[in-house]
């Protein structure tokens, strides 16, 4: 009798729980958990599935069968599968959703003529078409769906052109058929051939190709050098290399393989092996307080699983984080290195391979799918020689034990996880928003780490008021860097009053003169300035002189932003674009004004007043492609620019050593969002951007420009006083009730007609009320009430410490599911975001 097997599987889709299906008795030795399967999910679809459970009961309705087996080893392992559950249950989304951020999407598979999102691509609404656009968020709300769906949706009949582009530009991925979308990479070997079996053969080679074939011989001797075949140091040689050394050598090659003295042969490679790396072994010699911090942590994660440690910028954290990933794998355990911002890891990873060679992997969303692949597939263990996969190279490829990544790298299929180390843990990169899990990558490491029972370091100059809370209430450990590195002073941060300057006349267009005057010194001795403003584009807006008209977007309710190299206004959270209209659609008044300013602008009027200076600027706009960042980053280390204007990009953990100021454009509209961690983000931001300034024996400026000096936090920044900051933050929160004194969780509802949004919004709050009295507080009208053509409304559900929060995230979705099941809201989207930043 053979035993009849269900497996409970996972799909990729916003449904809730796990579904059953019979395995056909052929299929019951390769069934295993963590693998995949193709299964038949409603009427027509087809997915890939994934095992999470082999059973023998049979579920009460008689299920389908799996259509097909994919893997021959299971692609994710029981602690990820543990992580991914625990992740949906926190932040209130389905395993399934959180599998599909998870999985490299070479790893998932479509039906035929299936498109979807990619997962992996930051949507960035700016570039998107209009049409685009309208694929996009019918895709998020149906996950996928087919091209002639996609065809009436869009109401396009000509649909393949749309789709390619969007294919090349990584929004969507469609499958032709399923099957396995990684595909190797290949390259051609050279080596010896069969005719030669010792020194004697080639010997002989050589004497007969002197008289007939020189050039040939002259190809095998440069294989030889290249190859080192004559010594125990052999090496591989592609083809690519060998014809590089001899070019127009195809000829040569062709008649040595055929009298079978060389051999060419095509073999599977990694995309990860980089000849470049040198395996490392530098050493650190700690300074006095760097060692009393190192030992400070070590002893805290005797008891502590999770030590913050608060550095100030340029203490050197980053050497006590070597030290650390050290002692982990000595014990031979795996290392996770976090950063908010893909871009961060450029700089990271030199320093890192300084020490830990081809030890470190990175891994981030700017891959393509087939190097994520590869990475997932290293850091699984999984044996070479029985994947085939890196047979030639596989000795030289070391095993990955650290992994650099920004917050995707979470779900690589870790083993044996000894440290996570989660570099500046403040940043609100960490969070993803759109689409599910919104999850916070600095938590999720956290519970993680708890499944490998390992240790996590969170790390920050500037720590979130949660986990210093969390540090000085004894939850976690604690260990500090109180000055910076090589007796360098903290910057001289000096405030410049923007009334005064317009008093005295001495501002120049949205410079005052101090700031020119600063800048003007610094390039005078051939250092660096970095300049500060946190909006991008051109300018804010365009405002009409006489009544006062602004062009707003017709998705969303938000003014359009002018972008002068193309000459358009943009909408920056849709992506919609318009024409400048040359007089005022309102009125018929032929002057607009520009109102704000943004990096674009002042990178133009920067090069008025310093013509010689080389001027770059660093935002969403100038880095989208792979590598753009990364070489702004460099040309700015090697001084070839001298001025960086940037958004928030420049404030992070970058390492600089020849900037000397630091210019804030306008401090005040950090500090005036109607948030409650709009002072803490202002603190943040500002004393990050200043810790960019000061290099070796000399003391950096910062100059932030304000209209309202008088402003509490701009104190704290000025006297490098974090502490007094979180003081009077926290007093606040505790008053006003917010995290770290309680839990948040946002539900917006959202749908295309205002009216049906508020009825939808009032009626779940009613619902919720019932369930959590006082706790509930809105609906209430968000900042932008209307994004992409939903009306949006809020509703905030505050949770004291002490209330089950498993519970009460339950009570909530129940709510949510009556809410959806009364046909009077059909259509109606509900987002749940749990501990939003
Ligand atoms: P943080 O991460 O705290 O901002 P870093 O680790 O980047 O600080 O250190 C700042 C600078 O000081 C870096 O250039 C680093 O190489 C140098 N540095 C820090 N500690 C040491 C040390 N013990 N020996 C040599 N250089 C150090
Ligand atoms: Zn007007
Ligand atoms: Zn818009």
């Amino acid at each position: 009798m053979r035993t009849t097997l269900f497996v409970n599987v996972l799909l990729p889709l916003p449904v809730a729980g796990y579904f059953t299906y019979r395995v056909p008795f052929e299929m019951n030795e390769s069934v295993a958990v963590g693998k995949r399967v193709v299964v038949q999910f409603g009427q027509k679809k087809i997915y890939t599935a994934l095992i999470r459970e082999i059973t023998e009961t049979p579920p009460p309705v008689q299920p389908k069968y799996i259509l097909s087996v994919l893997d021959l080893q299971p692609v994710v392992n029981e602690t990820q599968l543990r992580f991914w559950e625990w992740m949906a249950a926190y932040y209130c989304c389905t395993p399934g959703e959180v599998m599909n951020a998870a999985l490299p999407s070479a790893l998932k598979l479509a039906s035929e003529s299936k498109i979807m999102l990619n997962r992996d691509s930051v949507i960035d609404p700016e570039t998107l078409r209009e049409k685009e656009y309208m694929l996009i968020t019918a895709l998020q709300e149906c996950g996928s769906m087919t091209l002639s769906e996609a065809s009436r949706t869009i109401e396009q009949a000509r649909i393949i052109p749309v789709i390619h582009t969007m294919i090349e530009k990584g929004l969507i991925v469609t499958e032709e058929q399923l099957q396995d979308r990684y595909k190797p990479k290949t390259e051609w070997y050279v080596s010896l051939g069969e005719a030669i079996a010792g020194e004697e053969q080639l010997q002989k080679a050589y004497e007969d190709l002197q008289k007939r074939a020189e050039k040939q011989l002259e190809l095998l001797i440069e294989y030889i050098h290249l190859s080192q075949c004559l010594t125990a140091e052999t090496r591989s040689v592609t083809k690519t290399e060998l014809l590089k050394r001899f070019p127009q050598g195809s000829p040569q090659l062709k008649a040595l393989e055929k009298k079978g003295i060389l051999k060419v042969e095509e073999k599977q490679v990694s995309r990860l092996w980089d000849p470049q790396v040198k395996t490392g072994n530098e050493t650190i010699t700690l300074n006095g307080r760097q060692e009393e911090a190192l030992v400070q942590i070590r002893k805290e994660f005797v008891d502590k699983n999770v030590v913050l440690l608060h550095g100030v910028t340029s203490s050197g954290k980053t050497e006590l984080y070597i030290n650390l990933i050290r002692d982990a794998i000595e014990q031979g355990r795996q290392v996770l290195y976090l950063l908010p911002e893909i871009a961060l890891t450029a700089q990271i990873i030199n320093r890192l391979r300084k020490y830990f060679g081809s030890r470190v992997g990175v891994y981030h969303s700017r891959y393509d799918e087939n190097e994520r692949v590869e990475i997932w597939k290293n850091v699984a263990q999984e044996p070479a020689a029985e994947g085939e996969l890196f047979t030639e190279v596989a000795e030289k490829i070391a095993k990955y034990d650290i992994i650099l990544g920004a917050r995707s790298a979470l779900f690589l299929p870790y083993s044996n996880l000894g440290l996570v180390i989660v570099d500046e843990e403040h940043d609100p990169s960490y969070k993803q928003y759109e689409p599910a899990p919104r999850y916070n990558a600095r938590d999720s490491a956290i519970y993680l780490a708890s499944l490998h029972k390992a240790n996590v370091l969170l790390g920050s100059a500037t720590p979130s008021v949660e986990t210093y809370y969390n540090a000085t209430t004894g939850k976690y450990g604690f260990a500090e860097l109180p000055e910076r590195f090589g007796n360098l002073l903290m910057p001289e941060i000096q405030l410049v009053n923007l009334k005064e300057e317009h008093k005295n006349k001495r501002m120049k267009s949205i410079f005052s003169e101090t700031l020119l005057e600063a800048i003007q010194q610094v390039l005078e001795n051939k250092e660096q300035v970095i300049l500060f403003q946190n909006r991008r584009g051109f300018s804010l807006y365009l405002d009409c002189s006489s009544c006062h008209w602004t062009p707003h977007c017709v998705n969303c309710d938000v003014s359009l932003v002018y972008h002068k190299k193309q000459n358009m206004l943009r909408c920056h959270y849709c992506g919609f674009s318009t024409q400048v209209p040359s007089q005022c659609p309102e009125c018929g008044h032929p002057g607009m004004m520009m109102k704000g300013f943004g990096t674009e602008k002042i990178e133009e009027e920067l090069a008025i007043f310093f013509p010689q200076a080389h001027i770059v600027r660093m935002d969403l706009d100038s880095t989208r492609s792979k590598y753009s960042y990364q070489k702004i980053i460099t040309d700015f280390e090697e001084r070839r620019i001298d001025i960086l204007v940037g958004t928030q990009m420049v404030t992070k953990g970058l390492d600089f050593d020849n900037v000397s100021l630091v210019g804030i454009l306008n401090a005040d509209n950090l500090l005036s969002y109607p948030d409650f961690r709009s002072a803490e983000r202002g603190f943040q931001l500002m004393a990050q951007v200043s810790g960019r300034s000061g290099r070796k024996n000399k003391q950096g400026k910062v100059l932030i420009q304000a209209y309202n000096v008088s402003n509490d936090i701009l104190k704290f920044v000025l006297s490098h006083d974090y502490i007094s900051m979180y003081n009077a933050q926290l007093a606040e929160r505790k008053r006003f009730i917010y995290p770290p004194f309680c839990r948040l969780i946002t539900i917006t509802v959202k749908h295309t007609h205002s009216d049906r949004t508020n009825k939808a919004a009032s009626e779940l709050a009613k619902l919720l009320r019932q369930l959590f009295g006082k706790r509930i507080l809105g609906p209430e009208y968000p900042l932008v009430t209307r994004v992409r053509n939903f009306y949006l409304k809020n509703i905030m559900l505050k949770l004291e410490k002490g209330i089950s929060l498993p519970l009460a995230k339950e009570e909530l979705m129940k709510a949510v599911k009556v809410l959806a099941g009364n046909p009077e809201f059909s259509g109606v989207r509900v987002v749940i975001d749990a501990d939003p930043l």
